[in-house]
């Protein structure tokens, strides 16, 4: 069954490094230029063997998934869902992390697709039919015009290659950070923080130069948090790293705000 998704779905994908169309033989994927990948018994493919290995630990990642199982996130997920089309047929994850959000929100077919290795491994433990994939943003192993949903969340997106396999009519939905977003863990990093003035207009308008959008949805929310929850808040967040987090007050962490916008937009024709 976990590599039988991967060949049930083989219409759709397509070789990450020459881009020819997959065929199946015995447990493979080939395409016609002889590039073969391998579906792994855990439920995912490496489409980019030469990737760098990425500086998200496992711990980071575990840490997240407790986060967004508390629910901390689930506004977020309900806005996103609303965005979507009621029984979206394909829908893209592109960078998914450990898959927490993807899992929420898939189609009939889902990638989740990711850098990190550790980051998939995670996502495809305990199985179920979405197609994990190790791999690149910038050569995306997806079909021309075969996805309803591109999701592209707290990632770095690629918007070439998400208006190349986006069917005409299909929807791109970003989420990006806003300005209050995890503001009481900025504060207590004080100058230490490397960007300490956010702001998301160079990614509204980098989006905007390709794809039309259409809506802007912002989601402003503050939670309680328990001491456990804040030093995974900790752990987790990009605004920590290069910082010793044992050495930031955890105990100081009672609340934490979530500040986020999501985009939706569509190709240009
Ligand atoms: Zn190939």
């Amino acid at each position: 069954m976990s590599a039988e998704k991967f060949f049930n779905s083989i219409s759709f994908l397509r070789c990450p490094i020459c881009g020819a169309a997959f065929s199946q033989s015995g447990a493979s994927l080939f395409c016609a230029n002889g590039h073969t990948f391998d579906p792994s018994r855990k439920g995912y493919v490496h489409f980019a063997p030469n990737a760098a290995p990425s500086h998200y630990s496992r711990a980071l990642f575990e840490s997240r998934r407790r986060i967004l199982e508390a629910g901390f996130y689930d506004a977020v997920i309900d806005a996103i869902r609303s965005a979507m089309p009621n029984h979206p047929g394909v829908v893209l994850d592109a960078g998914c992390g450990d898959g927490t959000f993807t899992k929420r929100l898939a189609g009939e077919t889902t990638v989740g697709l990711d850098l990190s290795k550790d980051a998939i491994q995670l996502a495809a433990r305990g199985g179920g039919p979405i197609l994990w994939a190790v791999g690149d943003l910038t050569r995306l192993p997806i079909a021309d015009e075969t996805v309803d949903v591109v999701l592209n969340l707290f990632s770095p997106a690629h918007y070439a290659e998400f208006q190349r396999v986006l069917k005409p009519d299909g929807t791109l939905l970003k989420l990006v950070p806003q300005a209050g977003y995890l503001c009481e863990i900025r504060a207590l990093m004080g100058d230490r923080l490397r960007n300490p003035q956010y702001s998301n207009e160079a990614v509204v308008s980098h989006l905007s130069g390709q794809f039309r959008l259409e809506n802007r949805v912002r989601i402003t929310e503050t939670h309680p948090l328990t001491p456990e929850q804040a030093e995974d808040f900790l752990r987790m967040t990009p605004l920590t790293f290069g910082t010793e987090t044992q050495t930031l007050d955890a105990d100081a962490l009672k609340k934490i705000t979530i500040d986020v916008e999501l985009l939706i937009a569509k190709p240009n024709q």
